[in-house]
């Protein structure tokens, strides 16, 4: 998941899948085990042609637009499976390709190929990376699984402990961690364990389903509710011990009135797409779990500009909030949920599917705001649409 924190402007991140394997099989994944099998038919690992093209469609996008920035992340399947020869030619011809560009280089990992050669490697080209971390092994391990079924989280744990001990540069580097919702649990053990065991910053992403797309055993939005609420209450009582969670901190700053973006909170999905192995540009990758014409490649760096797709997509249309979120008092905090998990079959213009979740995580939000922010410089108006929730808003 892309987290960016400018207003509204051109595309100036791509998500790119320089390996299109993976070392696990993520129950949950919405590459491998959601229905989009458009994996199998890219290369394994990103062609040196389609690294080329990628760098010269960065260049231009930002001639275009006189980007001075542009963030590159990259992702998989593993993208740690390139291999470090093949990961630094990436980097080098990238860079190659962009002068005059500062090219930001993130990197999402499982981190189980993770060693200080690799963070030597991303130290050198001024990279950061995030990992893929659940929780508790006895947690995480229901689904962050081998391809043989067996569980991956120890060993990923092991891992960090070593990599810890070689010294600072693995927390150095580490931009932050992923952790997809399990909520058989306490999201409020779960906010403990991450600060227990030396995590700062993190985020909670909720498990990719929608109307019409859900995981076997998905237990429905109740429990997430619950989840999200004891994990927001845990972290607001750490105070200033408080790690950085971006979904808690992006929905309490809108109603201070700052929006960073987010796409699981309605980021403006034009400022990114997805670039695959094969160079098809895309939406988002997580939205072909949308299937229907998401899922169909019409475009490629070969012969298109990486913006050319807001309008084969119909992004402005798609992402449009529905009408019930244009109506709700906390459209500002929660944007209306994710795009992929608006999906009815036919169309987006609905509420998450966790809107129930994210509607009551919002008002818990607004109500530890009434009683901490002072007065002086918040105003709670009733909404248009009457709800006695209100809006807090900085007063001018
Ligand atoms: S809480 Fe629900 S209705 Fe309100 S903006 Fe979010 S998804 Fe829409």
């Amino acid at each position: 998941m892309a987290v960016t924190t400018t207003s509204l402007a051109p595309l100036d991140w791509i998500v790119f899948k320089i390996a299109q394997r993976c070392n696990l099989n993520c129950t949950y994944c919405y590459v491998y085990n959601r229905g989009d099998d458009s994996w199998k038919g890219r290369p394994p690992i990103v062609p040196d042609e389609v690294v080329s093209a990628v760098g010269r469609r960065i260049a231009e996008q930002c001639a275009k637009y006189s980007l001075e920035r542009f963030v590159v992340e990259m992702h998989g399947g593993e993208p740690l499976l390139v291999g470090k020869a093949r990961m630094q030619r990436i980097i080098d011809s990238l860079r190659g390709l962009c002068p005059g560009v500062e090219l930001r280089l993130i990197l999402q990992t499982n981190g189980l190929l993770l060693d200080e050669e690799w963070l030597v490697l991303f130290e050198r080209n001024g990279m950061s990376f995030g990992i893929s971390l659940d929780g508790p092994p006895e947690v995480a391990d229901r689904h962050r699984v081998f391809l043989n079924g067996k569980g991956s989280t120890r060993q990923l744990l092991q891992n960090i402990e070593r990599l810890r001990r070689a010294g600072p540069r693995f927390d150095r580097l580490l931009g932050g961690v992923l952790c997809v919702v399990d909520p058989t649990v306490n999201g409020g053990d779960v906010v403990r364990w991450f600060v227990e065991n030396g995590f700062d910053c993190f985020e909670f992403l909720l498990p990719d389903v929608n109307y019409v797309n859900q995981s076997p055993g998905w237990p429905g939005v109740a429990p997430f509710r619950r989840f999200l609420q004891e994990a927001f209450d845990a972290w607001y009582a750490l105070e200033e011990r408080a790690p950085q969670i971006r979904l808690f901190e992006v929905m309490l700053m809108a109603f201070m009135g700052i929006k960073p973006q987010l796409d699981a909170l309605g980021g403006d999905l034009r400022k990114l797409c997805v670039v695959e192995s094969d160079g098809s540009i895309g939406v988002s990758d997580v939205l072909r779990f949308c299937q229907g014409e998401f899922s169909v490649d019409r475009l490629n760096v070969a012969t298109d500009p990486l913006d050319a797709r807001t309008d084969a997509y119909r992004i402005d249309e798609i992402q449009r909030p529905s009408a019930k979120c244009e109506a709700c008092p906390h459209l500002q905090s929660c944007g209306g949920g994710y795009l992929p998990h608006r999906y009815d079959g036919r169309s987006f213009a609905n509420p998450s599917i966790y809107c129930e979740a994210l509607y009551a995580v919002a008002e818990r939000m607004a109500a530890a705001l009434r009683a901490d922010v002072p007065p002086s410089l918040i105003q709670i108006r009733p909404t248009a649409a009457g709800s006695t929730a209100g809006r807090l808003e900085v007063s001018p």
